[in-house]
């Protein structure tokens, strides 16, 4: 993703990785059969990869710098986690990208996760001499306290088979021992220019971030939508969402509130160029990227 301007705040993009990655017909578990299928061909070409039916899916991050401070949103799985295949990705591109911003771990501000999920969270943290320790010493790290509390008393009494306790071990309960973590309510606001939006549904309590400067908007939706089926399909939740019904009606909360408007919004999974916009239709949304 190219630079994105908004007003006086500047967004650019991190890949931790990208490409061809999962069959539709996996994700949407109330998708009627047949259905991803005849709507892939009409979806961005960026979007789909029709050789292996597989849908394009990238996992990022997202530079935020604000006219006061460098805000890291979302921070994918990081390194040095033990994940199991094809969840380990090699971390040098993502350092890579935050060098390439003229970045350091050090100059990073605030961390935001606008959910607490495996792919969200991992550079939270990083080994050093066996503990896991926060990666950016400089930062406070912004977490629901809802979000933060569900995986917190999930990690306590873990469901074999459910939720891995080993990311919130890892990922998050370091940062709160450490000190650095901001747990916040709903109403949380940061630089008059970024503000909370609670988008319940595909976790605890999943968030956006709301930015607006000088009369422009972005809004980053996190996991709000994995895919441009989403859009046009808001009723298609994913096998990844924890409360498939509350994250239809975050979807439509959020696609109503930027559909045909100028509002940028920045899924955290969607391929470059990755902003897009929303309008409404007779049956529904569509998306269009903003081109580079
Ligand atoms: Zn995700």
């Amino acid at each position: 993703m190219r630079r994105l301007q908004v007003g006086d705040v500047s967004i650019t993009s991190i890949i931790e990785r990208d490409g061809p990655w999962r069959v539709a017909e996996t994700m949407f578990p109330n998708a009627p059969p047949g259905a991803a299928h005849a709507l892939l061909p009409l979806m961005d070409p960026r979007t789909y990869e029709a050789a292996t039916n597989k849908m394009v899916i990238t996992y990022q991050s997202f530079i935020v710098r604000t006219p006061h401070h460098t805000v890291l949103v979302d921070t994918c799985t990081g390194e040095d986690k033990g994940y199991p295949a094809p969840m380990d990705f090699p971390k040098q591109p993502w350092l890579d990208g935050l060098r390439a911003e003229g970045l350091t771990v050090g100059d990073i501000d605030y961390v935001f996760c606008t959910h607490l999920h495996i792919d969200h969270c991992g550079w939270n943290t990083t080994l050093k001499d066996g503990r896991w320790v926060p990666t950016f010493p400089n930062a406070k790290y912004i977490f629901h306290k809802r979000e933060y509390a569900f995986w917190e008393a999930a990690a306590n009494n873990p469901q074999p088979g459910v939720h891995n306790p080993a990311v919130f071990r890892m990922n998050c309960e370091p940062v709160v021992a450490a000190g650095q973590a901001m747990l916040v309510d709903d109403d949380f606001a940061l630089d008059d220019c970024l503000t909370l939006i609670p988008t319940p549904g595909h976790s605890a309590c999943h968030c956006c971030l709301d930015i607006r400067s000088r009369g422009q908007r972005a809004v980053i939706t996190g996991d709000l939508m994995h895919h441009q089926l989403q859009v046009n399909e808001p009723g298609w939740s994913t096998i990844f969402c924890q409360d498939p019904a509350a994250a239809v009606l975050s979807r439509l909360k959020v696609f109503g509130d930027v559909a045909d408007t100028p509002t940028a919004v920045l899924p955290i999974h969607f391929p470059n160029p990755t902003a897009g916009r929303l309008r409404h239709t007779a049956d529904g949304f569509r998306w269009a990227f903003i081109e580079d």
